[in-house]
């Protein structure tokens, strides 16, 4: 059961947090693993280890937000072969209110994390339809369903996120392509040590704790638990699944006061 072999997957922002461990346990899986990073070096890495401990995986330097540089890395790799799986993970964070929000932080959200989406979809979904089928997973957010406070634009470009993969998800049902989203609450990444260290550097431990504490089940989740629901929606066992937001979010959603 979930498995990938023979498949060919792309992931995008595949060498830290969530999409490294979606990159690591989809090459277990047997799929051979394309990571689309903004980080060339950390992608040569994560691929690097990935070969290392034995399975297939090539690491190529993109950013997600540039239309040309995305359609020509998706060109290179569909030449090689059917694309069989694609996981928009890349994205940025940002913290403000509508005011505090200036027009070039909503931009700069909007590019990558909207638009960067929806380059990716642009360039994979006409090999997907040539090649008769595949599976799209968007990573959104409880932010996309709640608005978090403070998180203006990122709930924005996360509501964005979601209405993109129903629309997809309604447009290429008869292409045999599949297409879900994904709605974490914390996880603990880099993403959040880098932030606790920038925003908190005096009251990182307390903060983390608070943050741990701000889901009814006590922590924050971990990439690998958010990697192995991304495995079976990506398998042939979620063959009956699209267009749906999977929450993975210790309670958040359904059980906060
Ligand atoms: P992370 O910062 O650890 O990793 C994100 C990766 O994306 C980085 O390697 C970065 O280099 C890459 N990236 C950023 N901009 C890019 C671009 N323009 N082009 C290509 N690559 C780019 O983040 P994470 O916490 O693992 O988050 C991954 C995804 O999950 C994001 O979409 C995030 O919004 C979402 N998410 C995270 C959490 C959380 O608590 N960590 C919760 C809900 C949703």
């Amino acid at each position: 059961m979930f498995s990938l072999n023979n498949k060919t997957a792309l992931i995008t922002g595949g060498a830290s947090g969530i999409g490294l461990a979606i990159s690591e346990t989809f090459a277990q899986a047997g799929a051979t693993i394309h990571i689309l990073e903004l980080n060339r070096e950390a992608a040569e890495v994560a691929a690097g280890q990935i070969r290392a401990a034995g399975g297939q995986a090539q690491a190529y330097g993109v950013d997600v937000s540039v239309q040309a540089d995305v359609q020509a890395v998706v060109d290179q790799i569909a030449a090689t072969g059917p694309i069989h799986v694609l996981v928009n993970n890349a994205g940025i964070a940002h913290i403000g209110t509508a005011e505090t929000t200036t027009e070039a932080d909503l931009d700069r959200i909007y590019s990558v994390n909207v638009k960067g989406v929806y380059n990716c979809l642009h360039a994979v979904l006409p090999y997907m339809k040539a090649s008769g089928g595949g599976v799209i997973l968007n990573m959104a957010s409880i932010a996309a369903t709640l608005g978090l406070s403070d998180r203006f634009a990122y709930s924005m470009s996360k509501g964005a996120v979601l209405s993109m993969t129903l629309s997809v998800a309604k447009d290429y049902l008869t292409h045999n392509i599949r297409c879900n989203c994904i709605s974490p609450a914390r996880v603990h990444t880099p993403f959040v040590d880098g932030f606790l260290a920038k925003n908190y550097p005096d009251r990182k431990d307390e903060m983390f704790a608070k943050l741990s504490a701000s889901q009814p089940i006590g922590r924050m989740g971990k990439p690998a638990e958010v990697a192995s629901l991304a495995l079976y929606l990506c398998t042939d066992e979620a063959g009956f699944i699209t267009g749906t937001d999977y929450p993975i979010d210790g309670g958040v959603v359904r059980l906060s006061t």
